[in-house]
């Protein structure tokens, strides 16, 4: 029986590295594996899953009306198999796309690996984290550290002059963020 799993950490813990990983490891036993991403501007429809050490791969762009299921069904009317699918951004899923990942799972018998940061930077879960710290077979935190050497779990928002920002949308572009353990939080 398939699972689905959810990878979940703070920004910059590598969860692209472990994708990509991931991937690798299935492709490199002959496997065939699809890649999704978020995107908020689909401009070619084609995406990139890009990790900080430099590893980079296509991956198909998901956003608020894709549907994975018909997607991985229509799929395999064309294309012989599909062993495993790995979704980047995984905390941008809708309720809907997590549970077409769960049917996926259950009745395709299809593994799903969603990776995805856990809150947001007032400490509150994102959508698709949500329903896969709720629905997810196996939960699996990747770890990084605090500029004080604990384990960060929280996102920091910093502003251009390196103030904490604590109030507005839970996605804005141009902000940075820094990782950190929740007592510096
Ligand atoms: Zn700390």
């Amino acid at each position: 029986m398939a699972k689905l799993y959810f990878y979940y950490s703070a920004m910059n813990a590598g969860k692209s590295t472990s994708l990509l990983q991931s991937d690798y490891n299935y492709r490199e036993r002959g496997m065939e594996t699809l890649l999704f991403t978020a995107s908020f501007d689909d401009r070619y429809g084609v995406g990139n899953i890009t990790s900080r050490i430099g590893l980079q791969a296509e991956a198909i762009i998901y956003d608020e009306e894709f549907d994975f299921l018909e997607y991985v069904e229509t799929y395999l009317m064309e294309s012989s198999r599909v062993n495993c699918l790995l979704v980047d951004e995984a905390h941008f899923l809708t309720k809907e796309h997590v549970q077409q990942l769960s049917d996926i799972c259950d009745y395709l018998d299809i593994p799903v690996l969603a990776y995805g940061i856990r809150t947001d930077f007032r400490g509150e879960l994102f959508s698709g984290s949500r329903y896969l710290l709720a629905w997810a077979d196996k939960l699996s935190e990747i770890k990084t550290v605090c500029h004080c050497g604990r384990k960060a779990s929280m996102n920091l928002r910093i502003d251009k002059n390196g103030a904490v920002v604590s109030e507005g949308e839970q996605v804005h572009i141009g902000h940075d963020y820094v990782s950190v353990c929740r007592q510096s939080f």
